[in-house]
């Protein structure tokens, strides 16, 4: 049986400001898709302040630990404390230039987990992996290190997101996709009890979405660069 209800989730990175939030708030109308704002932290107060509250709010990164001497981070307990729902955990610009590795991503989700926040766990290849044919074992040791220790009764969303897809306008096609998602989604059947959607980021945007967003076990879309100009993220939002 095929689940119409997909997952939209915007990832800001290092952009916005109260204005765009301001904007993006007059323009958003409920829609059958679940949507999930990824702002910067310093925006988190205004999106609950002005955000319609269908909108879910997500973190792009949190700490591993709960609290103590970790000068400039912040933990999902204080993520929790500001109505964050979701957060975004091994986002490949994490992973590369922060180093974050599978186990500290492992962490991350923990931690989430534990403050009752929904993790997106952000796997996926490089390119030089992709043309080494590596691509899936690159996303099962991905899942391996950052997953296979999470108590299956958990609930977590998966966002693939293959890098060299991320900010060039580039995707996959449509059988890579199928192949990767399904790949990804027998993976984690087989560990979590609850099924675990898969959603799908790299260059999606409002032309391509309704394409790839039809593509079988594609649970959603994870947007950065589309997500920030208001016309273009309502689009993929009503896709
Ligand atoms: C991302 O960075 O999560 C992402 C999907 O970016 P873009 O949509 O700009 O490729």
């Amino acid at each position: 049986m095929k689940n119409n209800h997909k997952i939209i989730a915007a990832n800001w990175k290092m952009n916005g400001s109260e204005e765009l939030m301001n904007e993006f708030s007059k323009f958003m109308l409920a829609k059958h898709n679940e949507i999930i704002i990824c702002p910067p932290f310093t925006l988190l107060d205004s999106a609950k302040t002005l955000l319609p509250s269908f909108i879910k709010i997500g973190a792009q990164n949190c700490s591993e630990e709960d609290k103590g001497p970790f000068t400039g981070e912040i933990s999902a307990s204080m993520l929790q404390e500001k109505s964050v729902s979701h957060v975004l955990i091994g986002h490949s610009e994490r992973r590369t230039l922060f180093k974050e590795t599978d186990d500290v991503i492992f962490k991350k989700t923990k931690a989430a987990i534990k403050s009752k926040l929904t993790p997106i766990v952000c796997i996926g290849e490089t390119l030089s992996e992709k043309k080494a044919n590596k691509t899936l074992q690159v996303l099962d040791c991905q899942i391996d290190g950052s997953l296979a220790k999470i108590n299956p009764h958990e609930q977590v969303i998966v966002a693939y997101e293959p890098v060299w897809a991320i900010g060039t306008g580039l995707t996959p096609d449509e059988n890579e996709i199928k192949e990767t998602h399904l790949h990804i989604k027998t993976k984690l059947g087989q560990h979590f009890n609850a099924d675990i959607p898969v959603l799908y980021g790299g260059s999606a945007n409002a032309k391509n979405c309704s394409q790839i967003i039809s593509i079988d076990n594609v649970g959603g879309l994870l947007v950065g660069g589309a997500s920030l100009t208001k016309h273009e993220f309502i689009a993929i939002c009503n896709c």
